[in-house]
């Protein structure tokens, strides 16, 4: 029997080793979330020196291969053995080798969930073309997320494949057919334009950003139109939980911002297991 015949024939087997390999993919993400706004910096640096005549000074390589992974207090170059997921964290206490200064907890947290979710993609999905379909929606979902969380963007270098990927996914009716994805993609983008504009005119404030619209005509592109009266409500409904809580326990001046990517991104992931139940729940109960 082949690996790939094992891997189909049981489910069990399947869903753990997605997820052991997911570790990877979350360390991995680890150097996406920390980079790429760096990246979109110092490019915006280069385009910026460029438009007023002048070139900008040299910089040494900078992108998600090179230079290699280091402290940055000590810059204690990290070796692979100090690089396996999770376990390195727990086996170097939390701390660099070199230095001995605290390593967030944050990395073994961002690969854990993304292990846990790939797995748990595996399981609900099963061995199919979906599951590694799914697996790079949430991966992408997960980047975004802390991105966002970091530094109030979203990068259209994520957005917009993430778009593109999920009206091909859909070519063929991979999760909805391609009209509903289509129809999605432009509904979900029209959708916060509107509420942004809206909230802009009545208040004069900027609510959310431009890549919002983006994240969510992606997730409209990826589950189609339907499915974004649920994105919109459980992102909302989370956020107001979650941002009440932290103006309540004081962590939060009310009115400094909040972003918005995080929430609409969970509300995506729910969307993507239990949206359809949802719905048929809603039109049974009314
Ligand atoms: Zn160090």
């Amino acid at each position: 029997m082949s690996i790939i015949q094992l891997l189909q024939n049981n489910p069990v087997l399947f869903a753990v080793a997605v997820t052991l390999l997911s570790l990877a993919i979350g360390s991995f993400l680890n150097v996406v979330i920390h980079r790429m706004p760096k990246m979109i910096e110092r490019q915006w640096r280069i385009e910026v020196a460029e438009s007023g005549g002048q070139t900008a000074p040299p910089e040494p390589r900078y992108n998600l291969m090179v230079p290699r992974s280091q402290c940055p207090v000590c810059a204690h170059a990290i070796t692979a053995m100090e690089n396996v997921p999770v376990l390195s964290y727990f086996l170097l206490r939390g701390k660099c080798a070199g230095c001995g200064e605290r390593i967030s907890p944050r990395y073994p947290l961002v690969e854990m969930l993304t292990a846990v979710l790939s797995g748990f993609v595996a399981v609900h999905f099963g061995f199919s073309w979906n599951t590694a379909a799914a697996l790079l929606f949430v991966w992408a979902m997960i980047a975004l997320a802390f991105i966002d969380l970091d530094t109030f963007y979203l990068p259209d270098d994520i957005t917009l494949p993430l778009l593109w990927l999920g009206l091909i996914v859909n070519i063929n009716g991979g999760f909805v057919d391609l009209q509903s994805a289509v129809i999605g993609a432009i509904a979900g983008y029209l959708s916060l334009w509107s509420v942004f504009w809206g909230f802009k005119f009545a208040t004069g404030k900027e609510g959310m950003g431009y890549g919002d619209f983006k994240l969510l005509a992606a997730i409209g592109a990826w589950l189609g139109w339907k499915m974004l009266p649920v994105v919109i409500m459980l992102s909302s409904l989370v956020g107001a939980i979650i941002g009440i809580s932290l103006i309540a326990c004081a962590r939060h001046e009310r009115g400094s911002p909040i972003p918005f990517g995080p929430y609409l991104v969970l509300g995506g992931l729910i969307a993507i297991f239990w949206g359809d139940a949802i719905v048929k729940y809603y039109l049974q109960s009314f």
